[in-house]
């Protein structure tokens, strides 16, 4: 078996309100998915972390400079795959794009190998752990208004989400350290007292302004503060874990088992946040997921993206095992964007549907059954949505 063609599709609509986190605002949405194609008619998907126009220069990555590499390969040699690729661009970045793009063809490849023995990913990697998943609904993001008019919709929002079923639920943050604290009282006024809500920063803060911030949301019981400073400031990360109560999580802005190893060493983290489709692939993942255990570290995935990221992640979380083990283990969670998306609502030729089984479970997804990922893009969607630049 041969891989003959790898392709990058870049897909974008314009969002209905312009969405924002602490680092920027923005009105476009955004999915690059990677089809490699073999001699034997059997196709893979995988989907690149990346958003705007990263996703352009990532498919020039992967189209330009990974597939010229790997054609003619057998896909089936995956990790051989990888490591060619990794060493040969190694010396022009071992993070970043060069490995969001390797991710993509690296799920892809294991796509393509569940759909040639007839399994899902899940068995590949060694059976289910979990037939379902609790699903905690993202929302909260920013907007261009004031903070009280914010702390408002917060508080509605935050209330609909918990009606929708979800298991949790997480906020942006990063107005700065006074008005978070705010928003944070506004989302617990909208849950109420006995449901987890989580708080994330994208990096805004230096580590005394995230001090101020994770004392507020201790004192509102907040479950985690994610990415409360800068993802290479692993000083303050460990300065935090120490200094509060609450768990510090963090960890999609990390790349491969080298970048994770310094990440774990720093003891900076009470909850990882690998990112499958930047980190380099179901490959990678699962050695870094080995790092995480080994560091008595639980894992809950970061999830964006489209529906084939969704679908990557719940073969992902099936496979993963519960750290420490015992009769009530607290299980890992999916997470999933409760705001407008297209590509995670409309990709598939059979929807996940994931909102109709989280209001029909009480917060739970049932991990895919079919041969890889489980899933299958729908070629129409795609021509409807692609864009070239
Ligand atoms: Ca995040």
């Amino acid at each position: 078996m041969k891989i003959t063609r790898i392709a990058s599709h870049v897909l974008q609509y314009g969002l209905p309100e312009e969405l924002g986190y602490s680092q920027q605002y923005y009105a476009r949405r955004t999915a690059h998915l990677v089809e490699v194609e073999t001699d034997e008619g059997i196709t893979g998907w995988g989907e690149c972390f990346g958003p705007g126009n990263v996703a352009f220069g990532n498919k020039a990555i992967v189209e330009k400079v990974i597939q010229p590499l790997v054609l003619g390969m057998d896909p089936m040699d995956r990790d051989v795959i990888w490591h060619k690729v990794y060493n040969l661009l190694r010396d022009h970045g071992q993070k970043g794009m060069p490995l969001q793009s390797l991710s993509g063809i690296d799920i892809a490849l294991w796509d393509i190998a569940g759909k040639v023995s007839g399994l899902p990913i899940h068995k590949l990697i060694g059976g289910a752990h979990r037939d379902r998943v609790p699903v905690y609904g993202y929302g909260m993001m920013l907007r261009r208004e004031d903070a009280a008019s914010l702390a408002a919709r917060f508080t509605d929002e935050a209330a609909a989400i918990k009606d929708a079923g979800f298991a949790a639920t997480k906020m942006k943050i990063g107005l700065g350290p006074r008005d978070d604290a705010k928003l944070a009282a506004a989302v617990r006024k909208g849950v109420g007292d006995d449901f987890d809500f989580m708080a994330d920063a994208n990096h805004a803060y230096t580590t005394s302004d995230a001090f101020y911030v994770g004392r507020a949301l201790e004192d509102l019981g907040a479950y985690w503060f994610e990415e409360p400073v800068a993802p290479e400031d692993h000083d303050g990360y460990r300065e935090l874990r120490a200094g509060l109560k609450i768990n510090i999580s963090g960890g999609e802005a990390e790349f491969s088992r080298w970048g994770w190893r310094s990440l774990l060493e720093a003891r900076g983290l009470d909850i990882a946040q690998p990112e499958v489709c930047a980190l380099g692939g179901i490959s990678e993942y699962l050695r870094v997921l080995a790092l995480c255990h080994a560091h008595f570290t639980p894992v809950v995935n970061h999830v964006w993206g489209s529906a084939i990221a969704v679908a990557t992640n719940l073969q992902l979380l099936a496979a993963m095992p519960v750290l420490p083990g015992g009769l009530f283990p607290r299980e890992p969670m999916l997470e999933f964007d409760t705001t407008d998306n297209r590509f995670r609502d409309q990709l598939l030729t059979e929807p996940l549907d994931i909102q109709r089984q989280v209001a029909r479970s009480g917060g739970y997804a049932a991990i895919p059954s079919g041969p890889g990922l489980g899933v299958e893009p729908d070629r129409d969607f795609l021509r409807a949505y692609e864009v070239d630049t």
